[in-house]
């Protein structure tokens, strides 16, 4: 759906950054991880900040949504356009402003490459902790908009956990700064966390502030075979109830992943069994004993076996990183993301393979473990109706073991019909209320996060 030409021309005068609305060119900004493709008018890479207050400001006018984009890796549809929308494109923003030692704090464009910021952290000896398994294509920007998180978020949170200012041009075309560079601040409720999660519907990230961690000396990865029915009940907590030694991550691959992965990475993982994946945190003087010491936590806590060290934890959460991969060769299609209480893991266990079961659909279980965050996949066409009821008895089996439908990934498109199970109508209702503030027209990435008819325009409409 193109622009109308009044419209595209006045955007061609008022906004200085390049302008795509080639349908070839346009396709690349079309989907992202997910199964969902939109159809974007066109696309704008805004120069700078007032360029994108212009940008804001001529959706309005023109009623035309808008849809900020980072990495597109979204597995929601949380970047997919809307119908005659036009993508706002931070990819090219990959610029460091700021690196405060001191202070250890990073001030970023929004389109920096996760990876990047690590790799340009290193001289300084610290690192931003997140690593989503898309660390290689997702950016900060993304990163903030989905509170992403990766394998390490076990030691250090999610993204919100280091994300201390954000600058942003809301749906009103106002600029706002919000954060504080301190460590503390007890000014109110958290107006900065209002922004995190947002996936682009209050306003568009014009830069972030992040804080850093200080690197570890050693990371090293620890793979071990456990059998596929372990119990995570007593195990988990046992295994996390000492910090020493220091677990920075805890993953898990049912059998059928791991074997789906050790086909797919040539074998650089055993096949033959399900794993656990973990990281150690150590020093070259320390390694040898705490990794004595981590046997030996991890035989006391119920899980047995010898785990195998790989030397560098990066290249196991890049194997890690294709299990999605993996398992979508295999014919996986639906990839959940859910996150319950240690204690009720068995339960979501057991009761994932039931649905799965009982809609005679196979099923792949992998995910952080020691954040309770599995991502259940299906072998089932995401259009199909059957995906709709599998999707909606996981995620309500999941709320009645008291946990959340989104760990990670966000909400987007495809998890926006069940936001009420999470919030219920009156918390749901107040996400709107600020929305409607932030974004009174329902410019910014219609569809996305919301459920229902409300304040949002053209829901659904990918
Ligand atoms: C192979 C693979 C592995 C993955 N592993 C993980 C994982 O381990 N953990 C995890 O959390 N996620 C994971 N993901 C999901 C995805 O990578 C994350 O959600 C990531 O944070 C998205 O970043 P992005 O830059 O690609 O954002 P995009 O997809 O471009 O956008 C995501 C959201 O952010 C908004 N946005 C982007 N830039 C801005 C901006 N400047 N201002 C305002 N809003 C903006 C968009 O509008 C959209 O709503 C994975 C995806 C893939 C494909």
């Amino acid at each position: 759906m193109p622009l109308s030409p009044s419209s595209a021309a006045a955007l061609r005068d008022e906004v200085a950054g390049t302008i795509t609305d080639d349908p070839e060119a346009l396709t690349r900004f079309a989907s992202d991880a997910s199964h969902l493709v939109g159809t974007p008018a066109a696309a704008v890479a805004p120069r700078d900040r007032e360029d994108v207050e212009r940008i804001v400001q001529w959706a309005r006018r023109w009623k035309v949504p808008l849809v900020g984009r980072g990495g597109g890796s979204s597995l929601d549809g949380e970047s997919v356009p809307p119908p005659g929308g036009v993508v706002v494109d931070f990819s090219g923003w990959t610029r460091i402003l700021e690196v405060d030692e001191a202070d250890r704090l990073v001030r970023v464009g929004p389109g920096l490459v996760n990876r990047e910021l690590h790799r340009a952290l290193l001289p300084h000896g610290l690192f931003f902790p997140p690593n989503p398994g898309s660390w290689a294509m997702s950016t900060i920007g993304g990163n903030t908009a989905t509170n992403a998180s990766g394998p390490r978020s076990l030691r250090y949170g999610s993204t919100r956990a280091w994300v201390r200012g954000i600058e942003v041009v809301l749906g009103t075309g106002e600029f706002l700064r919000v954060g504080h560079r301190t460590r503390k601040a007890s000014t109110g409720p958290d107006l900065l966390g209002f922004f995190v999660g947002s996936e682009g519907t209050l306003g568009l990230f014009t830069e972030i502030t992040l804080s850093l961690a200080p690197t570890p000396e050693r990371r090293v990865g620890l793979v071990l075979p456990v059998p596929d029915d372990l119990s995570f009940r007593t195990t988990l907590p046992r295994l996390l109830a000492s910090p020493a030694p220091a677990f920075a991550a805890i993953e898990y691959l049912d059998r059928s992943t791991a074997a789906a992965l050790s086909r797919f990475a040539s074998g650089r993982l055993p096949g033959d069994s399900a794993l656990v994946l973990l990281e150690l945190e150590t020093t070259v003087a320390d390694e040898e004993r705490d990794l004595e010491r981590a046997a030996e936590r991890l035989a006391g806590s119920g899980f047995s076996g010898d785990p195998v060290v790989f030397p560098d934890a990066d290249q196991l959460w890049t194997l890690r990183g294709q299990s999605g991969d993996a398992i979508e060769q295999e014919g996986v299609r639906i990839h959940e993301d859910i996150a319950v209480p240690w204690s009720r893991l068995d339960e979501l266990i057991e009761g994932t393979k039931a649905i799965g079961a009982r809609h005679e659909v196979p099923t792949r279980l992998f995910g952080h473990l020691g954040d309770g965050n599995l991502h259940p996949g299906f072998v089932l066409d995401p259009a199909s109706e059957r995906a709709t009821t599998v999707r909606r008895e996981l995620l309500e089996l999941t709320k009645r073991l008291g946990g959340t439908i989104s760990a990670e990934h966000g909400v987007g498109l495809v998890k926006a019909p069940y936001l009420v199970l999470e919030h219920g109508d009156v918390g749901v209702s107040l996400l709107e209320a600020f929305k409607r503030r932030c974004d009174p027209d329902g410019i910014l990435n219609p569809g996305k996060l919301y459920p229902g008819p409300g304040p949002v325009a053209g829901r659904g409409s990918s």
